[in-house]
């Protein structure tokens, strides 16, 4: 007997919920370095996310997290396989998606104000005071709201990163890409940071790609982590979360937190290649 028949039957929205949102079929990546070598950067990779999720990637320096990203914000065409966005092939950067890169690319002529709304200004040719008030209440949350006049120099680096993420989140993307985003702050600020970008995830839903090296961040944000191997990079393993939310201080003191972390720990620093 069909065992579907007796399957409860999901509601048309739940379906629509319930469709990847960003998805890696038989993704590989091979570069030509400019000697002339090749580099598989990426194997074979599989990988789905659904709406609203949050998902880390982590895994061995040159594993391939970076391309991954740049898979599905449409600055780089896949050697082999193909990644898609809401079932369309990514074929070119596009609106939806927001982009922190791993170095804070802002523009020192600018100021600080100037270079979160820039990306706007470039593409509408003009910003209203809604963007510019909400450009202003980011700055806030990412704590530099004294700041918005500064010029790019006068920023630390882990300031300068905290404006790149202000301006990834300005115009309220649907998919978030965000790699290695708190990696230049102290711990006190990227634990902060962390609690932050939560609670902007929570209030105003989006998917969201986030590559770290800390299992804790990646614990402490993630409902899936994705360990990758060494190069050529392929997903090894996916591992759910199932620390309940909202998260706050007191989940990382969660006996299931400590064992997913040493669990995770484990995984990542005995993996070999394959
Ligand atoms: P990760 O972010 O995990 O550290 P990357 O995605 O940056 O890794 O890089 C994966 C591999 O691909 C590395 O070996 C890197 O040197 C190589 N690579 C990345 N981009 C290029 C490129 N544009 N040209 C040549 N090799 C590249
Ligand atoms: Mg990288």
């Amino acid at each position: 007997m069909n065992a579907t028949l007796n399957a409860p039957q999901a509601p048309v929205a739940d379906a629509a919920a319930l469709a990847p949102v960003i998805e890696f079929k038989g993704v590989g990546q091979v570069f030509t370095s400019s000697d002339g070598s090749r580099v598989e950067a990426l194997h074979d990779v599989n990988l789905s996310l659904r709406r609203h999720e949050f998902v880390s990637l982590i895994g061995p320096s040159g594993c391939g997290k970076s391309t991954l990203l740049r898979l599905v914000g449409g600055l780089l065409k896949p050697t082999s396989g193909a990644v898609s966005i809401f079932g369309m092939p990514v074929t070119e950067p596009r609106d939806e998606i927001g982009f922190a890169f791993q170095k804070p690319t802002l523009l020192p002529w600018l100021d600080v104000l100037d270079n979160i709304t820039f990306p706007m200004r470039h593409k509408y040719g003009r910003i209203d005071d809604g963007d510019k008030a909400r450009a202003q209440s980011l700055l806030e949350t990412v704590g530099l709201r004294d700041f918005a006049r500064k010029r790019i120099g006068e920023l630390s680096g882990g300031m300068q990163q905290r404006a790149a993420i202000a301006r990834a989140l300005l115009h309220d993307p649907d998919i978030l890409l965000m790699d290695e985003p708190f990696s230049a702050l102290d711990a006190l600020t990227r634990d902060e940071m962390s609690f932050e970008l939560l609670r902007i995830w929570s209030e105003r839903p989006k998917t969201v790609v986030f590559v770290t090296h800390s299992i804790q961040e990646a614990l402490l944000l993630s409902d899936r982590i994705v360990v990758m191997s060494a190069r050529p990079g392929r997903v090894a393993e996916i591992i759910d979360v199932p620390l309940a939310r909202p998260r706050n201080l007191a989940t990382l003191s969660d006996p299931v937190f400590t064992h997913l972390a040493n669990d995770i720990r484990v995984k990542v620093f005995t993996r070999k290649p394959e």
